[in-house]
């Protein structure tokens, strides 16, 4: 879409480009902001944790992303969260999926000043900010011009992405799991195996290439962003996504896989050899995922019918999520 790209150049200017680095605009889940691990305060009682949603009062004040105002307040946005109740669904499974954990995580929706959400290891709490929501809706609607019912449901698809990623630190923490790498990388592809367990493929697919234009947004705007943050450059974050929903249906996602290929590629080294090259590895990857995933999360469940010795079963890529030792989420 030329036009969207035209428009985005155009304001891509110096004082947009230094408002993204400098006005605390890169939420937790995008830059850095100081994750520090606590202690873990995980109690050895036989406690079995839930999540609890919050939706804390907002003012009417409209996030401003350099010199862009939001179209919706705070409040409107608080209150469209609310009413779409995809938050309470999600909150629902969870705390009905067999996961046992042994303290509460509150999931709170709140206004904080600026685009965010994190997971606190001191706090024990998720925090989505509404601002979070603001700046998708001024990307999707101000900037790229969606139409105002697309632009929402775009935003709302990349918070829920954003609260998956949030989810997957806080469950590094609580659980004490053992992922290695990238712990930001890591909780990208967690969100991701969590959004093809829950929903069907389409309907995930469509929630990760919407987290994706996202950060495709930000990487036209501002470029890839500084080394030093903990977090995989934008173009490079837009990317993993796209591989892995390619990996999910190759077929289906063929020509967006390609097209963004390109566009990460803007010195144009790209070759067929290259693309497919890339392609395979993406098509290993997603089942790849979706099994470690698995395997680390499997111990943490209740067992059906107390049988703790059931094995655990390797499952494929995308599979329904169940065993006898419990539901997956
Ligand atoms: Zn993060």
């Amino acid at each position: 879409m030329n036009y969207q790209l035209k428009y985005l150049k155009f304001l891509s200017t110096f004082l947009l480009s230094f408002s993204l680095f400098f006005t605390g605009f890169y939420p937790d889940y995008r830059a850095s902001a100081g994750e520090i691990k606590t202690e873990n305060k995980q109690t050895k009682s036989n406690k079995v944790g839930k999540f609890i949603l919050q939706y804390q009062p907002s003012s009417s004040n409209y996030y401003e992303f350099g010199e862009i105002s939001a179209k919706f307040s705070n409040q409107e946005i608080r209150q469209k969260l609310i009413e779409t109740q995809v938050f309470d669904q999600i909150i629902t499974e969870l705390n009905t999926s067999g996961l046992i954990m042994r303290e509460d995580i509150p999931v709170v929706f709140q206004e904080c000043g600026n685009a965010n959400a994190y997971w606190s290891p001191s706090e024990r709490q998720i925090t989505v900010c509404y601002e979070n929501t603001a700046l998708d809706l001024i990307l999707f609607n101000n900037l790229v011009k969606y139409p105002s019912e697309q632009a929402w449901r775009k935003s709302i698809n990349e918070t829920v992405v954003a609260f998956y990623h949030e989810l997957g630190h806080a469950l590094i923490d609580v659980l004490s799991l053992s992922a290695v790498g990238q712990e930001e990388d890591t909780v990208d592809e967690f969100a991701v195996v969590m959004l093809f367990r829950k929903y069907n493929p389409s309907i995930a697919a469509e929630m990760v290439l919407d987290s994706s234009e996202y950060y495709e947004l930000l990487y036209k705007i501002g470029g890839r962003g500084p080394g030093w943050d903990e977090h995989a450059p934008n173009d490079k974050r837009l990317f993993n996504l796209v591989c892995l929903v390619y990996g999910s249906n190759p077929e289906e996602y063929e020509k967006i896989f390609i097209e963004k290929f390109v566009l990460v590629d803007p010195n144009q080294t790209v070759n067929q050899d290259k693309l497919n090259s890339r392609a395979a590895k993406c098509k290993r990857e997603f089942p790849q995922k979706m099994d470690s995933w698995n395997k680390l999360l499997l111990p943490h469940y209740a067992s059906q019918n107390g049988d703790q010795k059931t094995p655990v079963q390797s499952s494929p890529g995308n599979s329904p999520g169940v065993s006898r030792r419990g539901r997956y989420w």
